[in-house]
This record gives C-alpha cells, sequence and structure tokens, in this order.
C-alpha cells in the first residue's frame, strides 16, 4: 500500500494559526506585540527570500519585524555592535542572524554573541547545551519541525527504533536529542557510516538530513516506517530531497514531500520560538521584580 502523505504546508498552517492566538494573548499582556529581529548581511538572493518569507508570516501572525540589512562590508566589531544593541532591546524577544556571513565575519562568534534568552534559531551554545542535556529552552526549528510532523501522522518515537542521516548542528544533532528525549531508540548516521542502507533499514522512523540527492532508496527503508525527508538540492530534475520519494513512498506508510514537507515547518517552528522566547523573558522579568 502507498504511503501516506504528510502536508507540511497544512500541518504549518494549523501551527502558525495557533501561533496568532497566542500572539494576541501575549500582546494584551506585555502591552506590546513580540519582537523579531532580523539581521541580513550582504545581497545574497537566496537568503533574502528566506528572509522576506520569515517577516511575511511573522507579520501575519501580528509578532512585529525589526528589520536589519547592514552590507556585506559590515565588520565583525559593527555586527557585534548591532547584535548587542538587539540584545539591549527590551522590545525585541527573538534574534535571527540570516547565515551564511560573508568571509570576513566570524560566523560562529557571532551567533554565540546572541543572547540565549533571545536565541530563536536555538544555535548558541547555551541553546544546544541546555537541549542535549533534556532542560527547556530553544530548540532549532527545523528539528523541532520534524517532531510535529512525526506527531502530525500519529507516530510516539517512544520505544521505536529512530535512524537520522546528518549529523549538522543544525538538523542531526538536535534532532538527536529530541527523539531522545521523546524516548526512542536513536541511531546517527553520517558520511562515515559504514552500511547506510542496513542501518536505515532498521528504523521505524528514517529522518534524511545529509544534502544528498535521493541518497535513500526504496530498498533501505523498513515498511511501514515513516520517512522524514529534509533534504533541500537543486538538481537539473529541479528541487529534490535525500530520499527516492517515488520508490519509498511504495514501502512506507508516511512520507513527507519535497518540496512541501519539512521547508514550511521550518517558518512556523520559528514563530513558535518567537513566542516562545517572548513568554520566559516575560517571566523572568516578573520574578525578578523588572
Ligand atoms: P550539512 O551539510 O551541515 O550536514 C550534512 C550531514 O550529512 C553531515 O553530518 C554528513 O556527515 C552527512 N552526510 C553527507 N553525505 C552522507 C552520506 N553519503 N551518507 C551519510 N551521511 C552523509 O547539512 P544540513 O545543514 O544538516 O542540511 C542537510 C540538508 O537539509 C540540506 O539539503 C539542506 O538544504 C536541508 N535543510 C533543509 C531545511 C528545511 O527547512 N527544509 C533546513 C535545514 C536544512
Amino acid at each position: 500500500m502507498a504511503a501516506t502523505v504528510i502536508d507540511g504546508k497544512a500541518v504549518a498552517a494549523s501551527v502558525r494559526e495557533r501561533v496568532r492566538g497566542e500572539v494576541e494573548e501575549l500582546t494584551d499582556e506585555l502591552g506590546r506585540p513580540p519582537g523579531l529581529a532580523t539581521v541580513l548581511v550582504g545581497d545574497d538572493p537566496a537568503s533574502a527570500i528566506y528572509v522576506r518569507r520569515k517577516h511575511e508570516a511573522a507579520e501575519e501572525a501580528g509578532i512585529r519585524n525589526f528589520d536589519h540589512k547592514p552590507a556585506g562590508s559590515i565588520s565583525q566589531e559593527e555586527l557585534l555592535d548591532l547584535v548587542n544593541d538587539l540584545n539591549d532591546n527590551d522590545e525585541v524577544d527573538g534574534i535571527l542572524v540570516q547565515l551564511p556571513l560573508p568571509e570576513q565575519i566570524d560566523a560562529d562568534a557571532i551567533v554565540n554573541s546572541i543572547d540565549g534568552a533571545k536565541d530563536v534559531d536555538g544555535l548558541t551554545p547555551v541553546s544546544a547545551g541546555l537541549l542535549a542535556r533534556g532542560e527547556p529552552g530553544l530548540v532549532p526549528a527545523t528539528p523541532q519541525g520534524i517532531m510535529e510532523l512525526i506527531s502530525s501522522v500519529g507516530v510516539d518515537p517512544e520505544g521505536k527504533e529512530a535512524v537520522i542521516v546528518g549529523r549538522s548542528n543544525l538538523v542531526g544533532r538536535p534532532l538527536f536529542s529530541l527523539l531522545l528525549g521523546a524516548n526512542a531508540t536513536v541511531t546517527v548516521c553520517h558520511s562515515r557510516t559504514r552500511d547506510l542502507g542496513e542501518v536505515c533499514r532498521r528504523a521505524e522512523i528514517l529522518v534524511a538530513a545529509a544534502g544528498q540527492p535521493k541518497l535513500v532508496t526504496g530498498d533501505m527503508i523498513r515498511p511501514g516506517a515513516t520517512v522524514i525527508d529534509v533534504g533541500t538540492n537543486r538538481t537539473d530534475d529541479g528541487l529534490v530531497g535525500d530520499v527516492d520519494f517515488d520508490a519509498a513512498k511504495e514501502v512506507a506508510g508516511a512520507i513527507t514531500p519535497v518540496p512541501g514537507g519539512v521547508g514550511p515547518m521550518t517558518i512556523a517552528m520559528l514563530l513558535v520560538n518567537t513566542v516562545t522566547a517572548a513568554r520566559l523573558r516575560h517571566k523572568a522579568a516578573a520574578t525578578s521584580g523588572r
């Protein structure tokens, strides 16, 4: 039987609807809308599109945008100053520095300078450490969205064999912690994994995040598995995922398409993180008597 195709756009729309309600409540509570600052350095067209989509989604949810577009020639010091100003701005709840940054900039130093309480990308060592320890904090949007997609088809990771292909700080590693936190038995594969097919065939939940077009073939899928394809590879055949979708959907129980699967969730979860950050900051200010 062919797999259920998971509609990431529909799941993302329902998350965005939920966020809109929460933003309304929060705006009353705070006396201002939650604020999201974006920093887009230079004029990379792909980055400009991503940031524009994030602005549109934030605006639609009632979140206030703080839009910063410094020139590509900005110095490390000037960019650090900008991030520090945003750290100090009380109306800004979330800060997102769009990557990649120009080569004169030390991207890690910039990301690490973001106040942990405003780290809506979840990429600072503080956020990564909290997640690895299983403590509450801000979680990167893509892996968080993947967890929503898995639960959208009624799959509970508890006790299941989960396999992740890819160990990046953006997807594989944080997803490992999330699936482990949801009590799955998790294996992480990477470029040095010896027999990828054999490991993938164990997976009741299989997440492909390697950035290799059609790396995961139909024969690597366990019958009935939930398959989440994170890959976005631009090829001569257009945008393709890391999974051979046509073959995989004949074996899997549920599968995400590319495009229309994980992608739409990433922006929706950024909005969720902005609301979470605003709430946590508000709570912290209330308890510190500010
Ligand atoms: P990355 O390049 O940082 O990491 C890729 C990982 O895959 C590495 O850990 C590497 O060891 C592993 N890998 C590479 N080739 C492999 C192979 N042949 N076998 C096993 N493992 C292999 O990539 P990333 O930032 O994690 O992104 C992965 C993919 O997901 C990319 O296509 C990216 O565009 C996409 N992505 C999509 C979204 C979205 O919102 N849709 C968000 C983030 C990333």
